[in-house]
C-alpha cells in the first residue's frame, strides 16, 4: 500500500466572467490555478492563506463538491478527478468535509441522532439498531453523551455543534478528513479543545487530514506539513519545523510575523501587508504577490515564478531563490 493517500496535480477552477447580451466569455476568475501537493498517510496538511486566496475551494474541489476545471486527484491510489457523481458516492465513504459553521451544515429540524445516523442511512449501513448504537458511540467519543442524541442543534454552543459536525464526518469511518477552517468561528479556548480532539481522534482511527486555516497559528500545534497559498497557487510548501523556524517567501515572512508568540521579545518585527490580496479575475503579471512585496525586483513583475524544492522537501515559489 502506497504512503500517499491523495495526490493532486495542475488542479485549477476557474469560474468565467460573461459580459454582453451574448453572455461572451471575457475572463475568468482564477480561484485555483495550478495547485500540486501531496498528503501522505496519517499526516496533516495545513493549507493556509488569507481568504480569497482558493484555499476552501481547493478543498472542496478535491471533494468534488464543485467541479475543478482541470487537473488530476488521485485518492488512495485511483483518479477521482473524473467519476461520476454516483461513483463519487462510494468515494466519500473515505473521504468527509467537516464544515466551518456547524451550526448552517446540521438541518436544524433533525435530531443530533439522525443527523449522525444520516450518513450511514444514505449508504445503506447497519441495522436501525446498529446505527443507534453507532451514532451513541460517535457521541462518546466527540466528547458528547448519549442522551444529547434526542436534541436539536440549536440546543448545543458553538464547540458542541463542531463536535457533533465531527462525529457526523467519522460516521463512515473515512480515512481522509477536509476540515475547513473548523474553529475559525469558535472562542479562543473552545478551539485549542476542538484541536486536541482532532488530534486525539487522528491517533484513535488512523485519520489523515487537509487542514484548512486562514492564521498560521492555528495549523501550527496540528500540522505535519504546511501548505501556504497566495492568488490560488502553493507559493511555499514545507514541513512545520522549517517553515515556523526559517519562512523563505515574503508572504509567508508576513504571516508568521502576525503570529503572536509566548516572548514577544524573541518576535520579529510584524511586517504590515500593504493593500489586500489582489483580485483574481485580474492577477498581477509575473509573481501575483509582487505588488505587496518589499523585496520585488524587476524581474517579478514580468515572470511568474514556479514552485521550486531548495531542499529538505521545502518548496518555495519565489525569484530570491532562483540560484
Ligand atoms: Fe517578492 Fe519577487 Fe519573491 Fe514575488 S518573486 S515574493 S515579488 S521577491
Amino acid at each position: 500500500m502506497s504512503n500517499v493517500l491523495l495526490q493532486v496535480k495542475n488542479l485549477k477552477k476557474y469560474y468565467p466572467i460573461r459580459a454582453g447580451l451574448t453572455r461572451k466569455i471575457v475572463g475568468n476568475v482564477k480561484a485555483v490555478d495550478g495547485v500540486d501537493l501531496t498528503i501522505y498517510r496519517g499526516e496533516t496538511f495545513g493549507l493556509v492563506g488569507e481568504s480569497g486566496c482558493g484555499k476552501s475551494t481547493t478543498g472542496r474541489s478535491i471533494l468534488r463538491l464543485i467541479a475543478p476545471t482541470d487537473g488530476e486527484i488521485f485518492f488512495d491510489g485511483r483518479d477521482i478527478a473524473s467519476l461520476s457523481a454516483r461513483e463519487m458516492r462510494h468515494v466519500y465513504r473515505d473521504m468527509q468535509l467537516i464544515f466551518q459553521d456547524p451550526y448552517a451544515s446540521l438541518n436544524p429540524r433533525k435530531t443530533v441522532e439522525k443527523l449522525i445516523a444520516e450518513p450511514m442511512l444514505v449508504h445503506n449501513l447497519y441495522t436501525p439498531a446498529e446505527r443507534t448504537k453507532r451514532v451513541h458511540e460517535l457521541l462518546e467519543v466527540v466528547g458528547l453523551s448519549s442522551y444529547h442524541g434526542s436534541r436539536y442543534p440549536h440546543e448545543f454552543s458553538g464547540g458542541q455543534r463542531q463536535r457533533i459536525g465531527i462525529a457526523r464526518a467519522l460516521a463512515l469511518h473515512p480515512k481522509l478528513i477536509i476540515a475547513d477552517e473548523p474553529v475559525s468561528a469558535l472562542d479562543v479556548s473552545i478551539q485549542s479543545q476542538v484541536l486536541n480532539l482532532l488530534r486525539q481522534l487522528q491517533r484513535d482511527f488512523d485519520l489523515t487530514y487537509l487542514f484548512i486555516a486562514h492564521d498560521l497559528s492555528v495549523v501550527k500545534h496540528i500540522s505535519d506539513r504546511i501548505g501556504v497559498m497566495y492568488l490560488g497557487r502553493i507559493v511555499e510548501l514545507s514541513d512545520k519545523k522549517n517553515l515556523y523556524e526559517k519562512p523563505m517567501h515574503p508572504y509567508t515572512q508576513a504571516l508568521l510575523s502576525a503570529v503572536p508568540v509566548a516572548n514577544p521579545k524573541a518576535k520579529p518585527e510584524r511586517i504590515l501587508l500593504e493593500g489586500d490580496v489582489p483580485s483574481p479575475a485580474n492577477p498581477p503579471q509575473g509573481c501575483a504577490f509582487h505588488p505587496r512585496c518589499s523585496a520585488c525586483m524587476d524581474i517579478c513583475k514580468t515572470v511568474r515564478p514556479e514552485l521550486r524544492d531548495v531542499g529538505d522537501g521545502h518548496f518555495v515559489a519565489c525569484h530570491l531563490y532562483n540560484n
